[in-house]
């Protein structure tokens, strides 16, 4: 009997996300978190879509040789109703008529640093304002009405926050875009509960990506790390990251949805 299971395994190939599909949406170099978590995850056994949009789709397509396997790059604009309601088609064109994601995720967001950044919250103006929270808040209800068609019990979003319940030095809009991301989160719990289907977040630490890179005075932030995280915090390490997003996509957390992961070496829970 037992040998019959261990042959089953590794038929089915191992890992925690054997036999799933996972879409990740937003990579562009391979420093995005989104690029570590395609890459845990194929470690983990899963079968990877990557997703990018604009001018950085040429570079996500390089970027995405890097990988153990080389994934499709699907072209999406989280903003472009015409790509999201193409989402299921441009998945089934790659994986075929009967394609399942069992996993989305959204790693993704944006806010013009020059307006909305680095200590300028009483001028940020509200054009640039609602295009953060599109892109960076309700993105994830528009994702994951997306790709609902393709999504079945036990499918699991999972979505990357910056710890959005205090105010933080020069995160400004941004910090206001993730508090809606949060909300958002539980409400999409709520939602697709009933339908088996499980939406968390991972709140990451300061990780020296792209978008963090565009942040005036990131390095502000990041420094308070080196002395409150209690495990410690490395920057350019966005594996525990990708770690957690992969944990909450596999079937380890079967019963876990509108909730917060924190992935910041303890920081949050210091009061000093
Ligand atoms: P990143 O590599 O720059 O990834 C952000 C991605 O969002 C990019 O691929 C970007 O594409 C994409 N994007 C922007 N607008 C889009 C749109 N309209 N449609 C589709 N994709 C769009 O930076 P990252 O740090 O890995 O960010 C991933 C997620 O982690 C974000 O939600 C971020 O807020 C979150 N997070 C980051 C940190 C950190 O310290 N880095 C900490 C906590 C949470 P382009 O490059 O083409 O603009």
């Amino acid at each position: 009997m037992t040998e019959q299971t261990n042959e089953q395994t590794t038929e089915q190939g191992s890992g925690i996300l054997a036999g799933r599909t996972i879409l990740v949406a937003g990579v562009t170099l391979d420093t995005s978190i989104g690029f570590a978590v395609a890459k845990f995850a194929q470690e983990q056994g899963a079968t990877v879509l990557i997703s990018n949009f604009g001018q950085a789709l040429r570079i996500t397509r390089r970027i995405a040789r890097r990988l153990p396997v080389e994934p499709p790059v699907l072209e999406l604009d989280v903003t472009d109703p015409e790509h999201l309601a193409s989402l299921p088609e441009a998945v089934r064109e790659h994986l075929g008529a009967d394609a399942v994601l069992h996993g989305v995720v959204h790693s993704i967001a944006y806010g013009n640093p020059e307006t909305l950044l680095g200590g300028k919250f009483l001028d940020g103006p509200w054009k640039d304002v609602a295009q953060a929270l599109e892109v960076s808040a309700y993105s994830l209800k528009s994702l994951a009405v997306a790709a609902r068609p393709l999504m079945v019990p036990g499918s699991s979003v999972v979505g990357l926050t910056f710890d959005a319940t205090v105010a933080w030095p020069v995160y400004d809009w941004m910090g206001v875009a993730k508090a809606g991301l949060e909300s958002c989160a539980r409400y999409r719990a709520r939602d697709l509960g009933a339908e088996g289907i499980r939406v968390n977040l991972v709140s990451a630490g300061p990780l020296r990506t792209l978008a963090a890179k565009a942040i005036p005075g990131f390095e502000d932030l990041e420094s308070l790390w080196t002395t409150r995280a209690p495990l410690g915090w490395d920057n350019t390490d966005q594996e525990p990251t990708a770690r957690a997003v992969c944990a909450l996509l596999s079937d380890l957390f079967p019963a876990t949805t509108g909730e917060v992961v924190h992935v910041d070496g303890g920081f949050h829970a210091m009061g000093a």
